[in-house]
């Protein structure tokens, strides 16, 4: 068995950025995945602020929505293109339902 040359350390130190590079790409597709189909949670500030102040929609920033039962000061919307749900009392106050 012959002795590793500095060329074969070179050759698996290439390999394993190779493999890390491939590691870091999948784990940001899959982040990025996830953000583009969220499992549908509690409304981010972020979010909140889309919906209360330019009424778009922050699952697919669409500005269709149709009106439900209205509670008070507060209303209950439906995103037309993509079905979500959300109670709002603009501008304090919006949840998803
Ligand atoms: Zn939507």
């Amino acid at each position: 068995m012959k002795t590793p040359t500095e060329e074969n350390f070179k050759n698996v130190f290439q390999q394993l950025e190779a493999a890390q590079g491939a590691l870091v790409g999948m784990i940001n597709y899959m982040l990025a995945e996830q953000k583009h189909n969220p499992e549908k949670t509690e409304l981010t500030n972020t979010e909140k602020y889309e919906l209360l102040s330019f009424f778009r929609c922050p699952d697919c920033h669409e500005k269709h929505f149709l009106e439900g039962p209205h509670g008070g000061a507060s209303v209950n919307i439906k995103c037309v293109e993509c079905g979500s749900k959300f109670n709002i009392c603009p501008p304090y106050f919006a949840a998803r339902i």
